[in-house]
């Protein structure tokens, strides 16, 4: 069978069904642009969420995992290589961060953290000190763990009996967050910006308290910057953007732009824990991930490409503000930096799939953020004019849908 034989129908009939994949599929895809086997061009602003943060076939990055993938693809961590041990004294030297532990995932990421934070506590204040606090609507990945952390109760139905030491609070309630963590807290984990929640930045106060509260109550501080990462949000971590410093940080998705690759960051006090085979991974910190993450993060942490999400964040923002005028089909458009959320009007609640299936047709790759919120994560060097066609694109999907077409 070749690639010119494969058809969309044939993913019903070969994988497993946990996912409903649009019905085209793209074959490649340069810059903000993609096309599919019929030819087709889609502007994509959608950057597979939030994770191809320097577009298509970036030449750097090709050039980077090309030259790695000629010298030595896996060592396993049996071995140290060259590339992961350069990528953890970037990430330190770029972060509050002194220590690393890489990653396959977000969720893995996350996993790490995780087991940390229970670690650290269980052996500086002893087994009752095991509570992680998360908060309602947080989504953390889709271990067992990590549905069970996140706060979306759908994602762990059926899976019980899931791991307990875990309660919930809601987001941004400063007096919840007050009555949740208490001696027996472990950390509290949170999202700068909850992006699969619905694209909804924390506030900075919020934040600062959670600071507070994890001082008081020796209680570790994790942000989940899986999404917010990596320039995402304007900063080269949503942390520095708040001016609030976590105690651990899971970053993955735009770090390898589209190659996977994740890493918990913390102090050498708090990693101390994890001694020599308490965790691991046989492919975290492998060579051509570490490679391709090597460049990601020497081009995104520079002020050309922060600065740049700044302005298209107005772009975007007010793009999306004027095709509102129009339409009426927005109760608020959020978000920050290059991860910005259009949440539906009660009229439309539970419809944004509808919206991103009508700017596939219109040639424009969008992505939701639940039911009721339309969610756009661009590449971070998307060009204007790619915003401007995308977003052309994409108000034209908004009208036939508003219009009933
Ligand atoms: C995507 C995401 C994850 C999970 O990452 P995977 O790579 O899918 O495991 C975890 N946390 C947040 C905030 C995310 O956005």
């Amino acid at each position: 069978m070749t690639s010119s034989q494969v058809t969309r129908e044939m993913f019903d009939q070969v994988m497993v069904p946990n996912y409903a994949p649009g019905p085209i599929i793209p074959t490649h895809g340069i810059g903000s642009r993609v096309w599919d086997q019929a030819g087709k061009e889609y502007i994509d602003l959608a950057g597979g969420i939030a994770v191809t943060g320097l577009g298509h076939a970036h030449p750097e990055l090709v050039a980077a995992l090309t030259e790695q993938a000629q010298k030595l693809w896996h060592l396993s961590n049996v071995l140290a290589n060259e590339p992961a041990i350069l990528l953890a004294k970037k990430l330190t030297e770029m972060t509050f961060a002194d220590r690393v532990f890489f990653s396959n995932s977000g969720g893995e990421a996350n996993e790490a953290a995780f087991k940390l934070a229970r670690r650290y506590s269980w052996e500086k204040h002893g087994p009752h000190k095991h509570d992680i606090v998360a908060c309602n609507n947080s989504f953390h990945g889709r271990t067992l763990f990590t549905v069970s952390v996140g706060g979306q109760a759908k994602y762990r139905e059926g899976f019980e009996p899931v791991p307990g030491g875990i309660k919930h609070a809601p987001f941004n309630d400063i007096a919840a967050l007050e009555a949740a963590i208490d001696e027996n807290t472990c950390a509290f984990v949170v999202e700068p910006v909850q992006g699969e929640g619905g694209v909804t930045p924390a506030d900075e106060a919020y934040l600062k308290r959670a600071r507070e509260l994890c001082d008081q109550h020796n209680a570790l501080l994790i942000f989940d910057e899986v999404q917010t990462g990596v320039g995402r949000t304007g900063a080269l971590y949503a942390y520095m953007k708040y001016g609030v410093t976590p105690d651990i940080l899971t970053t993955a998705k735009a770090m390898g732009g589209g190659f996977p690759i994740g890493a918990m960051l913390t102090t050498t006090e708090v990693a101390q824990s994890l001694t020599v085979g308490t965790h691991g991974s046989t492919y975290g910190g492998n060579p051509l991930g570490c490679a391709v993450a090597n460049k990601v993060m020497d081009i995104v942490n520079t002020p050309e490409v922060l600065q740049g999400v700044e302005r298209k964040h107005e772009l975007m923002v007010s793009g999306l503000q004027a095709i509102n005028e129009k339409y009426g089909v927005f109760s608020a458009v959020r978000g920050m930096g290059l991860l910005i959320g259009a949440a539906l009007t009660d009229e439309w609640q539970g419809k944004a799939k509808q919206f991103m299936t009508a700017a596939l047709e219109e040639g424009v790759l969008a992505l939701i953020a639940g039911p009721n919120v339309l969610r756009l994560a661009p590449s971070l060097i998307i060009g204007d004019d790619d915003i401007k066609e995308g977003l052309a694109r994409f108000e034209r999907a908004v009208a036939r849908v508003a219009q009933g077409q």
